[in-house]
């Protein structure tokens, strides 16, 4: 697999994103501020890691959910 780029979200608040699976476009709700990676729930792919505590992820859409 193709190494991807992880790019930080902008968040203000503590909250919940929904991100997007390149792989297989599986939407997926997860906590902005998460100690361990975030897989695809349907292919298994590598979505989201932490970074300093913040959600990095390789999805391009990251919309915040209220
Ligand atoms: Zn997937």
């Amino acid at each position: 697999m193709a190494e991807r780029a992880f790019r930080k979200i902008k968040v203000n608040q503590n909250g919940f994103v929904r991100i997007v699976c390149p792989d297989c476009s599986n939407e997926q709700i997860t906590y902005s501020r998460i100690s361990s990676e975030v897989h695809c729930l349907i292919c298994g792919a590598l979505l989201a890691k932490p970074t300093g505590g913040i959600l990095s992820t390789i999805s391009e859409t990251v919309e915040e959910v209220r």
